[in-house]
């Protein structure tokens, strides 16, 4: 189960599997860090790419689409996260692979604000690949600005399920969600 460059002291429950998470978008993460995903570079390796010359990235163009790429390098993923991280007046230092975003994610977070950002990443992944897919699959562009505001309503349903917001407070959520801790 584990990939070869996690060590065992990488806390799965603590990571992935949080319960407020939809099993269906955990598990995206763990294949995410399993280097699992069907990314451009996973299928262009296994000779699976209908044009193997089409590798790259569908918002940039300049990159191969690798997991790191699409999740956190590219200048499109960027603007999603730049996004959120100002959302909660955060800085955001770029980590290097998804592994170390999955480990820092949290770090250096009190414990109150880090329930709810330990929310925010899995469904940020979850949301650029099907920003992703709407544009392999669709054709359909999507703008960097409105992938974040689908993930503030998305985490708000699950908090507010979770019985850790009641319903009412949106507003504050997706404007002042420090007030909320
Ligand atoms: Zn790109």
């Amino acid at each position: 189960m584990l990939s070869s460059n996690i060590n065992g002291e990488f806390d799965w429950v603590k990571i992935v599997w949080n319960p407020i998470v939809p099993s269906k978008i955990a598990t995206f993460h763990w294949l995410a860090i399993q280097g699992g995903v069907q990314v451009k570079e996973f299928l262009s390796y296994r000779h699976c790419l209908r044009d193997s010359s089409d590798d790259k990235c569908v918002w940039c163009a300049n990159y191969v689409e690798s997991i790191e790429h699409l999740m956190l390098h590219c200048s499109y993923s960027y603007r999603v996260w730049s996004s959120l991280f100002n959302w909660w007046n955060f800085n955001w230092v770029i980590p290097s692979s998804i592994v170390d975003f999955s480990i820092e994610w949290n770090n250096g977070m009190n414990i109150r604000a880090s329930r709810f950002w330990a929310l925010i990443g899995p469904a940020t992944l979850w949301a650029i690949w099907l920003a992703r897919n709407e544009v392999i699959f669709n054709g359909k562009y999507t703008c960097s600005t409105i992938i974040a505001s689908r993930i503030k309503i998305k985490v708000f349903q699950w908090i507010v399920n979770a019985k850790m917001c009641p319903s009412h407070q949106f507003y504050i959520w997706a404007s002042h969600p420090w007030e909320l801790l």
